[in-house]
């Protein structure tokens, strides 16, 4: 059994407000938001206790109940509440590491195989949005943004040997071209990946909730889980399962030993400007650029920018989230710098020590996945599902990605996690004066 330190967790899950409801993101805007799901009401068993109600936890709960086992996903808030349903959007290929790093660590065969999962996770994300959540409305083309030439020499040299070694399109594009598709010189170049998109979050999270409770899955909404043991014990009632994955990302790493070790919560901020009179980007793409802390952004069919970036390492959120987001936004399209935000909002995800996911049977029977560092759109679906192949004994895709360098954090758990965060504003102090 592992126990947090007293209201460690609960402060990541209550602590800016929004409690039992949604934030009012522009994704949730035009949905058809469901009606809540009842808290969990006295002792129950099933085949799989799912706890949190991201793209991980109903990836898992739907492939579980597909393969016919019994599933009761616990959820602290609503479904997609987390940060499942208020990120940048963007579904990546690949890790954190690029491939030659991959390559240099793990071996040639190791590291391609990560690749071909990588590769899996976004195909999946296609398949599960197309069939569960075309709302979702996934359009590809994300761009790799250098900020100045030092970086985009070494950015168009790892285009080019993804292309020969891994059979990628990858398009590198110089000022001029990039200008051209984007609307601003403020990047020296980039890399158009056509195989990546961006999608409305919300939605692929609420449609695989549908897909869930379609295939039989239990789901239970107001559950916090305070203990995962022998049971998972909410305050009103407890789980008995032959399987746990513990499945709450930045929200509830410390339910669990080895991810209350090795995952570090960190806070991101999005803020969505009015539809503009003339929007920068002559076809909507999804940006992301080469700083430790990324500024991320992507264009949206009513011809509004969604622009993410800045950090927190605190519970809670800062009171001038706009004006953060206002002085990166204003550093790329100056001429917005004056523009209104309809919507801002914050969430918390998770990175690790290596920036690598963590995915890990804490002990037999129960798994833990997360730690996506910013890759979690894509990975989170394929690791829900790779969970549940595992407790079937299909332990192939498992395998390969357990092993990836996860280490716990420098110093032990409390030493570590602020030793991470010194770091995390370390990179990102370089990242301003970079
Ligand atoms: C602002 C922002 C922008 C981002 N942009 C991108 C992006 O563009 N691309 C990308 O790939 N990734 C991005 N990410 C990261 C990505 O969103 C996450 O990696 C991914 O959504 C993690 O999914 P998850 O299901 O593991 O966790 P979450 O979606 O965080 O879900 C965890 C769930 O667990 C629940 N929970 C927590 N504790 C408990 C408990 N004790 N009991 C029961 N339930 C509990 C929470 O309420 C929550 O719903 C971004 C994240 C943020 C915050």
């Amino acid at each position: 059994m592992t126990r947090g330190p007293r209201g460690s967790g609960a402060s990541w899950l209550h602590a800016n407000g929004d409690r039992g409801t949604w934030p009012r993101t522009f994704y949730a805007e035009g949905l058809d938001l469901p009606a809540p799901h009842p808290p969990l009401k006295g002792r129950v068993t099933a085949d799989l206790c799912v706890v949190g109600g991201g793209i991980t936890g109903l990836s898992a709960a739907l492939h579980g109940a597909r393969a016919g086992m019994s599933v009761v996903l616990l959820e602290a808030q609503r479904v997609g509440w987390g940060a499942s349903g208020r990120n940048g959007g963007q579904v990546g290929s690949g890790l954190n590491w690029g491939q030659e790093k991959l390559e240099a660590r793990l071996g040639g065969p190791r590291a391609r195989a990560v690749w071909n999962l990588c590769e899996d996770a976004k195909a999946l994300t296609r398949r599960l949005i197309a069939t569960h959540a075309p709302e979702a409305d996934w359009r590809s083309g994300v761009l790799s943004v250098a900020r100045g030439e030092t970086s985009l020499g070494p950015m168009a040299e790892a285009a080019a040997r993804m292309d020969r070694d891994y059979g990628t399109a990858l398009e590198v594009l110089d000022r001029d071209a990039l200008a051209a598709r984007i609307g601003t010189r403020a990047y020296a170049g980039g890399v158009l990946d056509p195989t990546a998109g961006v999608v409305n979050p919300l939605a692929y999270a609420l449609g695989l909730a549908r897909a869930c409770v379609a295939a039989g899955v239990t789901i239970h909404e107001g559950a916090e889980v305070h203990r995962i043991g022998d049971t998972v014990a909410t305050a009103q009632g407890a789980v008995t399962a032959r399987f746990v994955l513990h499945a709450t990302n930045g929200y509830g790493a410390h339910l669990t030993g080895a991810s209350a070790a090795r995952v570090l919560p960190i806070n991101n901020f999005i803020a969505v400007t009015e539809p503009l009179a003339a929007p920068p980007m002559a076809t909507p793409l999804g940006v992301a650029d080469d700083r430790f802390v990324v500024n991320y952004f992507h264009q949206t069919g009513d011809g509004r920018l969604v622009y993410g970036g800045g950090e927190s390492y605190g519970r809670r959120f800062p009171t001038d989230i706009e004006a953060r987001v206002r002085a990166n936004l204003a550093r790329v399209y100056p001429d917005l710098a004056g523009i209104r935000f309809d919507h801002a909002w914050g969430g918390t995800l998770a990175v690790t020590a290596t920036r690598l996911p963590l995915l890990s049977e804490v002990r037999p029977g129960v798994f833990t996945a997360g730690g996506y560092s910013g890759h979690g759109l894509a990975l989170s679906g394929l690791f829900g599902a790779v969970a549940v192949e595992a407790m079937r004994g299909d332990r192939a895709r498992f395998d390969t990605l357990a092993a990836l360098p996860v280490p716990a954090l420098p110093g032990g758990r409390w030493l570590g996690g602020l030793m991470a965060q010194a770091g995390m504003v370390f990179g990102a102090v370089v990242d301003r004066v970079g």
